[in-house]
């Protein structure tokens, strides 16, 4: 941190701030230039308490954290890229992950059909809602539990490794036992309780970024779930409130490169809720694997129109072999370890 003080500050007022920053546990290295007197306060920021209570001092101006406020989700502290297993499939590092299913697992003959489909489009891991957040309380919420006995039943006759969404810690149990990923989704991002139960389900985690969070929130949730016990978290960018409207949320990729820079962890991309119509799906997908995202994760269903949650923007299964014919190319190019792109592990 560093401790900017007013011009021409007491020299009482440094020495009693001197003196504070030992208390608190860091080195104090005073620089005093023509006017302004900083302390550069040496220490790991992390561990120890941060001073920026003293910018309410009336002689302080600034206090300056110097350095990031995650460290297990940073790059720093794992340079490499973060792999993750999930048996059929793996991401990160070059492995490019395709998950692709409804918004909501409605019937027995919806999910097959979209499972169907999609392993026929090379798609190894399944998402589907069963817990759903809906906006308003009238809306069709999910067909819970019984939607999870679905779910196991397409992972055990498909092979296929399952996502899908938890709103609450009593969803927990229920969905560990069929899901190989719990998914967080943006409405959940901050909900800092939540974090650390999930962290504790022993399975990898997909963490949405919220709608409204900086992607310095986003990272820090990410590592709740880390210092909770969570080592397998995949970063999710799915569109953040803007004032523009055309789309249903603004996709903001620059989002996907920052947290590429700055962690370790796989980032995919969301498509089709920033989207909102199905015709845009496509050109936000390209563009997100241009920009580095290690995988996607799609809407898809077998008749859109009747979808039960976001009709408009899921793509219709029976069309997702042509959906991915047109990325693979570009999957190929972008993550050089997919040697056979048709594969996604
Ligand atoms: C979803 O994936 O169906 C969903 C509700 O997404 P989000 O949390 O990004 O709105
Ligand atoms: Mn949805």
């Amino acid at each position: 941190m560093i401790i900017v003080f007013k011009p021409h500050p007491d020299e009482a007022d440094v020495r009693a701030i001197e003196a504070k920053v030992l208390e608190y546990g860091y080195e104090p290295r005073i620089i005093r230039g023509v006017e302004r007197t900083v302390i550069a306060c040496v220490g790991d920021e992390i561990e120890h308490q941060s001073l920026e209570a003293l910018q309410v001092l009336p002689f302080i101006e600034r206090v300056i954290p110097v350095q990031k406020r995650f460290k297990v989700v940073s790059r720093e502290f794992h340079p490499s890229n973060s792999i993750i297993d999930l048996g059929p499939a793996k991401i990160g590092a070059g492995h490019f992950m395709m998950i692709a299913g409804p918004c909501a697992v409605e019937s027995r003959e919806q999910l097959r059909q979209v499972t169907k489909d999609a392993v026929a489009a090379g798609v190894k891991v399944i998402r589907g809602g069963v817990f759903k957040p809906r906006t308003s309380p009238y809306d069709f919420q999910g067909m819970g539990e019984e939607g999870l006995k679905l779910m196991a039943e397409v992972r055990d006759e498909f092979g296929v490794a399952i996502v899908t969404e938890v709103l609450a810690v009593t969803h927990l149990k229920a969905a560990a036992e069929v899901a190989d990923v719990l998914q967080i989704g943006a409405r959940n991002c901050q909900n800092y309780h939540l974090l650390e139960m999930v962290a504790d389900m022993g399975r990898p985690v997909l963490l949405k970024r919220g709608m409204a969070t900086k992607i310095e929130e986003w990272l820090l949730a990410a590592e709740y779930l880390m210092v909770h016990g969570c080592q397998n978290v995949i970063l999710c960018e799915r569109g953040i409130r803007t004032f523009e409207n055309a789309t249903r949320f603004t996709l903001d990729l620059g989002a996907v490169a920052i947290a590429k820079r700055e962690s370790h962890l796989p980032v995919i991309v969301d498509p089709s809720h920033p989207a909102g119509v199905a015709d845009l799906v496509l050109p936000l997908s390209r563009a997100s694997i241009a920009c580095g995202a290690d995988g996607l994760i799609v809407e898809t269903h077998p008749n859109p129109p009747e979808a039960c949650s976001d009709a408009a923007q899921q793509i219709r299964s029976s069309e997702f072999k042509a959906f991915m014919d047109n990325l693979e190319p570009l999957i190929a190019l972008c993550s050089p370890d997919n040697a056979n792109p048709t594969a996604f592990s």
